[in-house]
């Protein structure tokens, strides 16, 4: 391919694609670690990750390598055949989830999308005595689960869906932590609660204990499902390999994607097994999902979890980086909040304004974070961040807030 700076690249898309992305005035050129390079030889430092994707930094030698090697052996087969890939990742994603099956998707919007077809199907399937079987959903405010109808339905930014309704009906959005309005909101006409165990685009939010506890209970009295979304904040991102792992509490369906294969596309869907026997061959499917690359790869990043020993690290670095933001909070009247999950940030400034212009004197500044929900400024550094690294975002952070 012909080598094009950022202006002509700029120009080019700007005919050539769809108007759909406001990008970084950066080319991004290679990464190595925590570092990405631009086309121009400058330096980032990424607290970003691809929006969470590339937990393991960049040009990790074990993703290099599974990739290199799975892509001489085989690509790609099609559902159509057996290969020994979506077993053995499925056994690994049950045996840590303490869930039973798995379904592997390409995208997480696409395991979103399957998590409400299952609930459907499993409330038609139980639903014996001829009613109409429950189909409504209740979803949180602040719930982002992607972009297609399905998860678009189940999103609360009202940009993001009401320009493509009419959407998916029977969901109610019920006010995240809020068990009164739950309990309100809740019958047996409902299949499904929908929530993420920590909202990523609503802000870097946790489910409370108590809400998650009751949206436990009422779904297990009527046979509802618990659908739990966890493709930013698990496979590790909170110091464990499920953050409703914190709460003691098993969902029914749990969804994963963006760290699953280390920055090649792969979702998947895990449930229980009385779930999946509201399925049968056709019912649901894929062309690409649990292709033998993604699989492989997917493989490669738990067994590197483990190796690596990154889980506790996690937990370590994400101790640490809440010390040095909560002193920062201390100096900084600006600053209104800080919420650390493990390697999941949040930092809420007090206006919308300020938030965007600190994320972009931060690129400025060679520091890629980015900001969500207006006013949060996010970081979902990759697992082999050090204490250098977050040291000095904090440095960077501190003088542009002085
Ligand atoms: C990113 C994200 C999605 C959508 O994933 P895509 O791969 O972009 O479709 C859904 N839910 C949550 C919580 C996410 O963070």
């Amino acid at each position: 391919m012909k080598r094009m700076d950022i202006a002509s690249v700029r120009k080019a898309e700007a005919e050539l694609l769809l108007p759909t992305y406001d990008r970084y005035p950066v080319m991004a050129s290679r990464g190595k670690g925590v570092y990405l390079y631009s086309e121009s030889g400058d330096r980032y430092l990424d607290f970003l990750s691809g929006i969470g994707v590339n937990a393991l930094g960049y040009a990790h030698p074990a993703i290099t390598k599974a990739i290199e090697r799975q892509a001489r052996k085989l690509i790609h087969t099609s559902n159509l055949f057996f290969t020994p890939y979506q077993a053995e990742l499925a056994k690994r994603l049950t045996e840590l989830s303490g869930l039973d099956r798995a379904f592997f998707t390409n995208s997480g919007t696409e395991a979103w999308e399957g998590a409400l077809k299952f609930a459907r199907a499993f409330a038609r399937h139980k639903n014996s005595n001829g009613n109409q079987p429950a189909f409504r959903v209740l979803a949180m405010e602040n719930s982002f689960h992607g972009r297609t109808f399905g998860s678009l339905a189940t999103t609360w930014t009202a940009k993001y869906r009401e320009p493509f309704g009419p959407l998916m009906p029977g969901v109610t959005f019920v006010r995240f932590n809020d068990v009164e309005e739950l309990r309100r909101n809740f019958d047996d006409t409902v299949c499904a609660v929908c929530v993420e165990t920590i909202q990523g685009e609503g802000g870097v939010t946790a489910i409370t204990p108590q809400f998650f506890a009751a949206a436990r209970s009422l779904t297990k009295k009527t046979g509802a499902l618990l659908l739990v979304d966890e493709i930013q904040c698990g496979l590790g991102r909170t110091g464990k390999y499920f953050a409703y792992q914190h709460y003691g509490i098993l969902p029914d369906v749990v969804t994963v994607a963006k760290p699953l294969a280390a920055g090649i596309p792969l979702g998947a869907i895990l449930t229980t097994n009385a779930v999946s026997e509201c399925m049968h061959p056709g019912l649901h499917g894929t062309t690409f999902g649990g292709g033998p690359l993604a699989c492989a790869v997917a493989i490669a990043f738990l067994e590197t979890l483990q190796r690596e020993k990154l889980l506790p690290h996690i937990a370590k670095m994400g101790e640490y980086a809440k010390k040095k933001f909560e002193a920062l909070k201390k100096k900084h009247r600006a600053i209104r909040d800080v919420r650390c999950y493990g390697l999941m940030i949040g930092i809420e400034m007090d206006s919308a304004d300020l938030a965007k212009n600190m994320s972009k004197e931060m690129l400025e500044r060679k520091i890629v974070i980015n900001r969500t929900h207006e006013t949060v400024l996010r970081m979902l550094p990759p697992y082999i961040v050090e204490k250098k690294h977050i040291d000095e975002v904090a440095k960077v952070l501190d003088e542009l807030l002085s």
